[in-house]
């Protein structure tokens, strides 16, 4: 039996692009929602995005070609079904954004793995911020969305009653080197999982390949994509070029993980197109005018998440996730850059209108107890960009539980695929060309997607 929904209706727990997308669409449908965030809305993934969002807008492009290289980037673990959505819905967002105030630059942005200059971005590289803080001002001033940041959700329990959207964003800030602001550590996933929902997807974590390698408060600075997109060059130790700049992520980051010493080279670009870059840079001591950057992979995406359907429906009735801490199986085995936001934006809307109708979260489940520190050092030595069964199973006794569930997927996943690489099983097993599903206190089971 249905149980009866309470006010507010719909619950929205994080406060980044997905969480967001999904409040306003809930309030402007005329539902009352609450947005918890356990951090001010600077500290989410989404402020700290730089390139931008993807979507065919341009005048030579089309959603059919959208989709056909997010499935070429994915390596055969893609959804159909969801890239299809995302990319046809793709200009809808872009104008609904627009609308809202985000005033997007001129033209559009060559990035890794796509067919045609299909990336908008707003204030140069400064293009999350710009989202986030637009979307941040419309949801404070809607009628019908209260706000409280500063809460940090660690049961699920006393939200029973209501619907609830989990937009708790991804956990590649589990890693030690990594690209993520601090709190990107994969609570959601957890949560969700303590009230019976799966999980998938999470052994598949990409790694960027060209963060500052500092050593100091900036490493892990990221240098985006854009920036190979617009002209830099990666040199080796020699001063050579290596690898083609705009090949997926994946072969990027494992051919400069193959060598030390590797640069970015910024001289000949337009640097006064990227000045929040530039000024970080230079505050870090650096001039890209005249040398080289310092740079090397770090953690960056978490594909891995909840799992959902195409509307945000998690398999738990009245909970619904939706961004970087789902799995719609939209970026199979690699996601394809400036995807993401764009998923945050498709899917958080979709799962804002789905927890309208839908019955009230009413499972019973345990409280989180994250009293370990996460084994940064650990996940990036067994479960970084190169790995192998014995690693792997030294992390099965890592403290976290996380870090646990990561391991046992990437031990199932005996291949090599996308961003998930072992040494030991080197190349692509069509045995494996579906997505781990971990049930709680389950074996992770091979599941395919359409
Ligand atoms: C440096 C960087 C650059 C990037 N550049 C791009 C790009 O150019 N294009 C692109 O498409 N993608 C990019 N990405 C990826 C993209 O930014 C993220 O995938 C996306 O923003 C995730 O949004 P989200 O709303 O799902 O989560 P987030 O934006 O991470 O928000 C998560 C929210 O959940 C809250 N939260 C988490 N746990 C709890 C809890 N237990 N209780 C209460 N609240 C909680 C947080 O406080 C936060 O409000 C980039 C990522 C990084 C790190």
């Amino acid at each position: 039996m249905r149980q009866k929904r309470q006010q507010p209706d719909v619950t929205v727990i994080g406060a980044g692009v997905a969480g967001l997308s999904a409040a306003l669409a809930a309030a402007d449908a005329g539902s009352t929602v609450t947005v918890l965030a356990k951090a001010s809305h600077t500290a989410s993934n989404s402020y700290a995005a730089q390139g931008g969002v993807a979507a065919a807008v341009g005048p030579d492009d089309d959603p059919s070609l959208h989709v056909a290289d997010t499935l070429a980037a994915g390596r055969g673990l893609c959804r159909t079904s969801a890239v299809e959505l995302l990319a046809a819905e793709a200009p809808a967002r872009i104008a609904w954004l627009r609308e809202l105030g985000v005033a997007f630059d001129e033209g559009l942005s060559l990035e890794g793995g796509h067919s045609r200059a299909r990336v908008v971005h707003a204030g140069g590289a400064d293009t999350g911020r710009h989202i986030a803080d637009v979307l941040t001002r419309r949801a404070a001033e809607h009628p019908r969305i209260r706000i409280e940041e500063g809460t940090r959700v660690l049961s699920l329990e006393p939200f029973r009653g209501a619907a609830v959207v989990l937009a708790t964003g991804g956990y590649a800030a589990l890693w030690s080197r990594t690209t993520n602001p601090s709190g990107a550590t994969g609570e959601g996933l957890l949560l969700a999982h303590a009230a019976g929902a799966a999980l998938a997807d999470l052994e598949l974590v990409q790694f960027h390949p060209t963060a500052l390698r500092d050593g100091n408060a900036h490493d892990g600075f990221l240098l985006s994509e854009a920036l190979r997109g617009a002209g830099a060059t990666l040199l080796d130790s020699d001063g050579e070029r290596f690898v083609d700049e705009l090949a997926p992520r994946d072969v990027v980051a494992r051919a400069i993980a193959a060598r030390t010493g590797t640069r970015l080279d910024l001289r000949e670009i337009e640097r006064d197109r990227y000045p929040t870059l530039m000024a970080t840079l230079v505050r870090a001591g650096y001039a890209p005018a005249d040398e080289p950057i310092p740079v090397s992979p770090a953690a960056h995406y978490a594909i891995g998440g909840i799992v959902t359907d195409l509307e945000g429906r998690t398999t738990v009735p009245g909970l619904y996730a939706a961004g970087e801490c789902a799995a719609t199986g939209v970026h199979g085995a690699n996601r394809l850059a400036s995807n993401s936001l764009l998923e945050c934006l498709v899917f958080g809307r979709r799962a804002g209108l789905a927890a309208l109708d839908g019955p009230a979260f009413a499972n019973a489940c345990d409280d989180l107890s994250l009293t370990e520190k996460a084994p940064g050092e650990m996940l990036w030595r067994e479960a970084g960009l190169i790995r192998s069964a014995a690693g792997l199973r030294r992390l099965l006794d890592a403290p976290h539980p996380l870090a646990r569930l990561v391991a046992t997927s990437a031990l199932a996943r005996e291949e090599s695929r996308g961003v998930h690489f072992r040494e030991d099983f080197p190349i692509a097993d069509e045995a494996f060309a579906g997505h781990f599903v971990v049930q709680p206190d389950h074996e992770p089971e091979l599941q395919r997607w359409s």
